[in-house]
């Protein structure tokens, strides 16, 4: 078969690949002049340091699959993701654990008795958070939350923690220990040479022809068995019933001569402080020597037409709207919408290749099923 893959960052890469192994034709197409959408790493010339062009990407994953495919594609380099934070004044360790809650309130409590004087903060009558703020009052209480949570989730999200749903905070551990590793899972790591050179890697099979600078136009799918459509889920369908609510991110890129912060994520909890983070992106490489350094004050807001989507609001009424073009999209027959923006989900990268390598095997059993078979040694449409 002819597949049109539209889109080249990590869903459309995976799939891309496996269909490919799986005898398909694939032609993927991408209006950026590069593959690995918002992952996508180049080397600052100026500097040589690496650089998270559209933000910081850290892989963790608790799926050894996972994690085996990508260490098929790429050399990973252990990274551990060490977070801090300034806050009224001072510097804090994230996520909040033993360190933090003895530093913010002047104590020198166990785990015990961390956990103990934290429960004693916390709202218990909150049984079931369904609010970002519920979900910080019920698990670390007003000071904790106003320090910490209530004005970087202002600005990260435009609103108040209160429209929030409390799924965005319960990615976020609290530790009654010193571990301070911002995620938990077994693996995790950084690609040695960067995101878009392990997408490169994946997208290079005979029978994958990846076309940039490409944007879609919908005679091309005419030409296609298939299209796995990884772009916005509103802008196939030209924005018809209105747009889906983004956050944008605008990076104010600054060098420095040395270490600037030393660590890769300092965020900014304070609402009077305009941007969310600084990341300094030599230290998501730290098996690496650069005299200079480049780093990136992170501002949120609201996404207007043009801009790049980022995050998906998913408050009440993007989800009513969201159902809508979703019953669409189950209405179009011959395209699946695939990836952080073809669903609209706020998908870390192990799910997204999760996800893409599932949905390869549902796709091409269906095909079997219907008697479709791959068309070896005929060059794509
Ligand atoms: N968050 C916060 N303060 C912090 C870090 C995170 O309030 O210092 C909240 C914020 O609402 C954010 C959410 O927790 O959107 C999830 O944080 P995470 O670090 O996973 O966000 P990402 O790196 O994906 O932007």
């Amino acid at each position: 078969m002819n597949i049109l893959l539209v889109g080249a960052g990590l869903s459309g890469a995976v799939i891309g690949r496996e269909l490919a192994e799986a005898g398909h034709h694939c032609r993927i197409i991408d209006a950026r002049d590069h593959v690995a959408g918002n992952c996508h790493t180049e080397r600052d010339p100026e500097t040589g340091v690496m650089m998270h062009v559209y933000g910081p990407h850290i892989f963790h994953t608790d799926d050894q699959g996972v994690w085996d495919y990508v260490n098929r594609f790429a050399r990973f380099l252990p990274f551990q993701n060490r977070v801090k934070t300034t806050a009224q004044g001072r510097v804090y360790s994230l996520p909040v654990n033993l360190l933090t809650i003895n530093q913010f309130f002047g104590t020198t409590l166990r785990p015990d008795e961390a956990r103990a004087f934290i429960q004693s903060k916390a709202d218990t009558r909150i049984s079931d958070p369904r609010t970002f703020e519920e979900q910080a009052l019920r698990f670390v209480g007003p000071d904790l939350y106003e320090a910490f949570f209530k004005g970087y989730t202002e600005k990260q999200w435009g609103c108040s923690p209160t429209q929030l749903p409390a799924s965005i905070l319960q990615r976020l551990p609290v530790r009654f220990n010193y571990d301070d590793n911002y995620f938990f899972h077994r693996f995790q790591g950084m690609p040695a040479e960067g995101y878009t050179a392990m997408v490169q890697s994946i997208l290079d099979h005979p029978r994958i022809t990846v076309q940039l600078g490409t944007p879609y136009s919908p005679d091309m799918a005419e030409a296609a068995d298939h299209v796995f459509w990884s772009g916005p889920l509103d802008g196939y369908f030209d924005y018809r019933l209105g747009r889906l609510g983004y956050r944008t991110l605008d990076f104010e890129r600054f060098t420095y001569a040395g270490d600037y912060q030393g660590c890769a994520v300092m965020n900014y909890g304070d609402r009077d402080v305009p941007y969310t983070r600084i990341t300094e992106h030599k230290h998501f490489s730290p098996w690496e020597t650069h005299e200079g350094s480049v780093c990136y004050r992170e501002y949120s807001r609201e996404a207007e037409p043009g801009d790049i989507p980022y995050y998906p609001i998913r408050l009440v009424q993007e989800k009513a709207l969201l159902d809508q073009y979703v019953q669409l999209a189950q209405q179009t027959p011959g395209v699946t919408f695939v990836g952080r923006l073809g669903t609209y989900r706020y998908l870390d990268m192990d799910v997204t290749v999760r996800e893409a390598l599932e949905t390869a095997n549902t796709v091409m059993t269906a095909w079997r099923e219907a008697g479709a078979v791959p068309t070896f040694g005929k060059s794509p449409s």
